[in-house]
């Protein structure tokens, strides 16, 4: 049996612009012996704060995507009854506006191409930016000639996933069966200033963009419910909203009442996109990150799961390496997810879905 871990990244610091990480602590953090000393220093148990951030950097520094993955392979199993393939998720940070970047996307894909030709155990997709050039070309080049099997969308970087410059996108993904994965959780971007450009920008769904902090505009850009057209024009084009709509939202879900008369500003994203998935047969999601937070959340998957529709649209992923910040370490939390879920379920998410998704 092949498993499927949906959402995984091995991009290195190397494709991190400049000043997105504070220059002084990428250099003392790159020194081993500070990493050692901080963690001789922390006199506490082995997992705490100080070292998975530790861990965290020590991924990203890592000199090859290879390094990464390997690491990865390594918390699933690869057996002769049983492997693991992962989707490995490029990230295209050269417009968020916090510098160069010292490795360019084309390098980025291409060393991923090399890794996925010697370990089929890759499945590798296509960063995309709505406000690079050559969208299409781009897209056109590594699904043909170097077998890329989706895109992957980051809105909170700062442009709508309805963005006219994806349209080309989408009409050949549509065509060629390439699933689209995007992020779908709260925050998680780097934004200075809210710009003019932003604000004149059409609110996909008509709505009024009034000026709000920066960080609050990015939720603008992720809203689950931009997907609504997108998910109507292309009714054969699979788009994973990634991560759920996060654990804030999971949150928001179990603390906050609210009925469905209440507000769309007021609904969970969780709500979203359930919503979503129930009204379209092509928005799937993935348990990324956010399963992988807290214990609690696995009971509403559960319920949530019971639910036909819902049961097979949800993909299971981990959001590797960005995990080793979390206190669950990766293998274990994927074996709990596995075993709280059974076997029936933990094939349906890990298995069936994905194939599904993938068009395999
Ligand atoms: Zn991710």
């Amino acid at each position: 049996m092949t498993l499927y871990n949906c959402h995984t990244h091995t991009f290195t610091i190397n494709h991190v612009p400049r000043r997105f990480i504070p220059p002084v602590l990428t250099a003392l953090i790159k020194l081993k012996g500070v990493r050692w000393f901080a963690r001789k220093l922390w006199p506490f148990t082995d997992r705490d704060l100080i070292e998975r951030y530790i861990n965290f950097f020590e991924v990203s520094l890592s000199a090859s995507q290879a390094e990464v993955f390997n690491r990865l392979q390594g918390y699933y199993p690869n057996s002769a009854t049983e492997q693991t393939k992962c989707i490995v998720l490029p990230m295209d940070m050269a417009f968020m506006k916090a510098g160069p970047v010292p490795v360019d996307l084309d390098k980025q894909h291409e060393e991923l191409s090399k890794l996925a030709q010697l370990n089929p155990a890759v499945i590798p997709f296509i960063g995309v930016d709505a406000r690079r050039n050559n969208l299409l070309k781009m897209v056109q080049k590594w699904h043909k000639q170097h077998g890329f099997k989706g895109i992957k969308l980051y809105p909170p970087m700062g442009y709508y996933p309805n963005d006219i410059r994806l349209e080309p996108v989408y009409e050949y993904a549509q065509a060629n069966n390439l699933p689209v994965m995007s992020h779908c959780s709260r925050g998680g971007v780097y934004s200075k200033k809210v710009t003019k450009a932003m604000l004149q920008e059409p609110h996909p769904l008509g709505k009024p963009v009034v000026k709000q902090k920066p960080k609050a505009f990015t939720d603008i850009y992720t809203h689950p419910a931009n997907y609504e057209l997108i998910a109507n024009k292309y009714p054969n084009l699979k788009i994973c909203l990634a991560h759920f709509g996060g654990d804030t939202e999971w949150d928001k879900y179990f603390e906050d009442a609210w009925s469905p008369d209440s507000s769309e500003e007021n609904k969970s994203w969780l709500a979203v996109i359930t919503d979503l998935i129930q009204a379209h047969d092509n928005i799937y999601t993935d348990i990324s990150s956010t399963l992988f937070k807290k214990d609690h959340y696995l009971d509403l998957l559960l319920v949530l799961l019971e639910n036909k529709k819902i049961r097979e649209r949800v993909l299971f992923g981990s959001d590797f390496y960005m995990m080793e910040r979390e206190k669950s370490e990766e293998r274990k939390m994927a074996i709990k997810i596995r075993s709280r879920l059974g076997e029936t379920l933990f094939k349906q998410i890990a298995v069936t879905n994905p194939k599904r998704y993938l068009g395999e």
